[in-house]
């Protein structure tokens, strides 16, 4: 699905001597490389604060601890995601309100979050899945209108643009009250171990959330609020400083191989490509709305699980991203839910695959997955 050996190769002039500084002078925690990639993310988003942290799972959690919301409050985000969204509602005690997405796009449905809202809805927890912004516009507007915070996760979509109706762009992950992302080695902006972020304009909420990620400390040994210990340490960081510079190219690459995939599925009704929703007017070459964290397919009147063991067969890996609803997850069962509330992430979770996507892939593999595919549908 991923090939990481091959950008390594790429960058390994660079990295290597920035892990090996690291080595020398043993700044291994809260070094001074933390700092550089913290300033650079910050200028590369155009957000006033990035606060780094050891994975994207605690900077959700240490974004909603920031933000003070208390058991009981209801937080809403997407039935259709990774569990990691709505598992950290549920350790906190909030109460997680799974809503269904959008058949199109996967992001979560408009309509379906103004369904939901209570006077308990505190939160409106959207997930910019495979790569793309959910409506951010809309989600702003309900919130404001129902005083309500809005925590972007944006593991999935680091480098994307969200186009506003009037045409200006902003950056994923800085629109929200607050943000978090991961540098999971496979995400578009990976690391060589755990990493994760929390990004926010609001320099209040900068304050408190640099206090909580380090045992709730403002000032060494006085503990002002329940904290967590969470950190990226020096060696990921310098890992991250020296492809962060290449992150508009990577994601272009994944740009490229989505439109070869595109275009070699156009003519085949029964395999759905993704669109771009929320798009600007931009011609593709410079359109940085949609970044293919995944390039995932919706099959129609096929079996999907037949095809994805026929590509398995043939050496193609491919992920079924994902395969069961949060809201039929044990561990996130709720009466309160209704199957036919979730009717699209019920029919997604049939219908979606993945194909291999990342910044090596070349137009002979891209030949060889669509040849067999297709190859495949046409029995
Ligand atoms: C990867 C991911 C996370 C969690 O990130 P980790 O760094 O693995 O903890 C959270 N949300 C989404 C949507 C993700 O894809």
């Amino acid at each position: 699905m991923v090939d990481l050996k091959g950008q390594y190769n790429d960058i390994r002039d660079v990295v290597n001597p920035s892990i090996q500084e690291v080595l020398e002078n043993t700044t291994f925690i809260n070094g001074p490389k933390v700092h550089e990639f913290q300033k650079n993310l910050e200028q590369y988003l155009g957000v006033k604060h990035v606060i780094p942290c050891a994975n994207g799972t605690d900077a959700l959690q240490i974004a909603m601890m920031g933000l003070g919301l208390k058991p009981g409050d209801e937080i809403i985000t997407a039935d259709f995601t990774f569990a990691a969204t709505v598992e950290v509602i549920a350790l906190l005690q909030l109460t997680p309100v799974l809503v269904d997405v959008n058949e199109d796009d996967f992001n979560i449905n408009i309509e379906a979050i103004k369904k939901v809202i209570t006077p308990k809805t505190k939160a409106i927890v959207p997930v910019h899945l495979f790569g793309q912004c959910a409506n951010m516009e809309a989600i702003m507007e309900i919130a404001q209108e129902h005083n309500l915070f809005v925590i972007e996760d944006n593991a999935q979509a680091i480098g994307a643009s969200y186009t506003y109706k009037d045409g200006s762009k902003a950056k994923a992950g800085t629109i929200g009250h607050v943000a978090s992302t991961s540098f999971f080695p496979s995400k578009n902006l990976g690391c060589y171990g755990d990493g994760g972020a929390i990004f926010t304009n609001d320099d209040d909420l900068a304050h408190t959330i640099r206090g909580i990620v380090n045992h709730g400390m403002y000032e060494r040994y006085h503990h002002d609020v329940v904290g967590v210990n969470s950190r990226l340490d020096s060696i990921q960081a310098a890992v991250l400083d020296a492809k962060l510079p290449h992150l508009d190219t990577y994601n272009k690459a994944r740009q490229n191989a989505a439109k070869k995939y595109d275009e070699a599925f156009k003519t085949h009704e029964n395999v759905i490509t993704p669109i771009v929703s929320n798009g600007c007017q931009d011609t593709c070459d410079t359109c940085d709305c949609h970044v293919f964290h995944q390039y995932t397919l919706r099959i129609k009147g096929i079996d999907r699980d037949a095809l994805v063991k026929h590509l398995n067969a043939h050496d193609i890996p491919c992920g079924v991203y994902y395969p069961i609803p949060l809201h039929n997850q044990k561990a996130y069962k709720d009466e309160r839910y209704k199957e036919d509330d979730f009717n699209i992430t019920n029919q997604l979770v049939k219908e979606v695959v993945s194909l291999p996507m990342h910044t090596e892939l070349d137009n002979e593999q891209i030949e060889y997955i669509t040849s067999t595919i297709i190859k495949f549908i046409n029995g």
